[in-house]
């Protein structure tokens, strides 16, 4: 467990505008955090990569479901009667836990997926050796289940006043409108939907930076397939997933599968990615093979008939559904705890994100050498121009000397720095200095951007 990475990797963020604390000017609200300038383009680049992937997909349509949805949704779905997390007070300091994440401190394993009584009984069983992590007391109370759906109320000026539940994942969304993307007329059986948005969840102790907040960001996809395929297509989903995070450059050696150990009924079979964050190993996403399970409650609640005929096979059936799950605010966690590093550089030391240059939230910067000669300001104005028309984004910086230019622009990832200085005004070249190795080139103004996107392209 590195703590003190996860804290230098918090205070990063606020310093160089990744993450700002949620209503901050009022003292802060737990649970939810804003993206700043650097954090949004961040966000951008991943669901731009994660987008990308899905699309080299033939058959893999795109939606963009409701927040706001029917309570019946999630009647439908279970999460009324079942989207709960195990909470347990400290009858000593009144801090609240999660009852499965206290018992994994101590090796003993449950989630939040049993049932009340079954925790209970796991929990008692271990109450000698469980103490508050907070005050350091033995004396904690019964769990209790404690349901993850946000609610609200809608129609407040109409008769009926309704309570509606804020969507807890985006994957009801997408069974709810599988028909409807299917009567395009274009996609058949196996095909997939891929949703990127908001999902809410009552997190009972929401924690560890993005990892674990009330308001979050999901990448979805359901794949859509006959039974007799589903198998290896879960397979074929699996690897693909894996080698996925190639594409954000993440290392290797922090990627790993855990299959859960306590299937929920339903399920065929489920498998998560997880990665090595500064407080240990921990879910980034799920692929799940759900079977026929969700489109048959549908069918089931509204009535609307889920079946498909397979034209090739000549059988009628209600697909099963493939889930990969993922999401945005996990994956930056990752990004940034996997780029974060600190060296040093001419006897100097530096914080550095080493970001693939394609994650890089920015991609360039441009600086004059000296703030205060009109002459190289202007023209670095033009390199800038030049430079933007094909690369974006770019920042220009004249802000204090060089060196503390450098740091910056290290300290949040940036590939590369063209400086423009007296040669330049002579014969049209710049310095291209690379983030990583500190090496400097002199590069012809009229190809710098080109140098730039080949690295950004590999
Ligand atoms: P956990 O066991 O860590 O609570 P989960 O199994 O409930 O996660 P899923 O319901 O499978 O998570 O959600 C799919 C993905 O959504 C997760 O893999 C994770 O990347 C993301 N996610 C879930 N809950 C949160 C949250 N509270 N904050 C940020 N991301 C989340």
């Amino acid at each position: 467990m590195d703590s003190s990475k996860l804290d230098k990797i918090i205070s990063l963020c606020k310093r160089r505008g990744f993450v700002y604390p949620g209503s901050e000017i009022y003292g802060g609200f737990a649970g939810t955090y804003d993206w700043g300038p650097l954090g949004t383009e961040l966000r951008g680049n991943v669901v731009k990569e994660w987008t990308e992937a899905m699309e080299d997909h033939e058959n893999m349509a795109f939606l963009d479901s409701s927040i706001f949805t029917a309570a019946k949704v999630w009647e439908a779905s279970g999460h009324i009667s079942g989207f709960s997390d195990p909470m347990v007070v400290c009858n000593h300091c009144h801090t609240k836990f999660r009852a499965d994440h206290l018992l994994d401190v101590i090796g003993v394993v449950a989630d939040e997926k049993m049932t009340e009584k079954q925790i209970n009984a796991i929990f008692d069983e271990s109450r000698d050796k469980l103490h508050c992590p907070v005050c350091g007391k033995k004396n904690f109370g019964k769990v209790a289940a404690k349901s993850l759906l946000a609610t609200s109320n809608l129609g407040r000026f109409e008769d009926e006043d309704q309570e509606v539940y804020l969507r807890g994942e985006t994957a009801q969304g997408i069974f709810i409108n599988y028909k409807n993307v299917l009567s395009l007329g274009w996609y058949s059986i196996p095909f997939g939907i891929a949703q990127v948005g908001k999902a809410f969840r009552n997190e009972i102790s929401p924690r560890q930076f993005l990892f674990r907040k009330r308001e979050f960001e999901q990448m979805e996809m359901q794949y859509f397939v006959s039974p007799k395929k589903a198998p290896a297509a879960y397979e074929d989903w699996k690897k693909e997933r894996m080698t996925y995070y190639d594409r954000l450059g993440v290392k290797k050696e922090k990627l790993r599968w855990k299959q859960h150990e306590n299937l929920v009924f339903y399920a065929k079979d489920a498998w998560d990615i997880q990665y090595e964050y500064p407080f240990g190993w921990n879910e980034l996403e799920g692929v799940h093979y759900r079977g026929d399970y969700d489109l048959s409650q549908h069918q089931k609640f509204s009535g609307v008939d889920m079946a498909y005929y397979d034209e090739e096979t000549k059988e009628r059936y209600i697909p099963h559904v493939i889930e990969t799950s993922v999401g945005v605010d996990r994956t930056i966690l990752m990004l940034l705890a996997d780029a974060y590093d600190e060296d040093e550089m001419n006897g100097e030391k530096r914080v550095i994100l080493r970001f693939k240059a394609n994650m890089a939230p920015i991609k360039a910067a441009v600086f004059p050498l000296l703030k205060n000669k009109p002459d190289l300001v202007k023209k670095a104005r033009e390199v800038y121009g030049l430079v933007k028309k094909e690369i974006r984004p770019i920042v220009f910086d004249d802000n204090g000397n060089i060196g503390k230019r450098y740091r910056r622009q290290d300290e949040i990832g940036t590939p590369y720095c063209v400086t423009v200085d007296f040669d330049t005004l002579q014969d049209d070249t710049v310095t291209l200095r690379d983030r990583d190795t500190g090496k400097q080139e002199r590069v012809k103004i009229g190809e710098v951007a080109s140098v730039i996107r080949k690295a950004i392209e590999k």
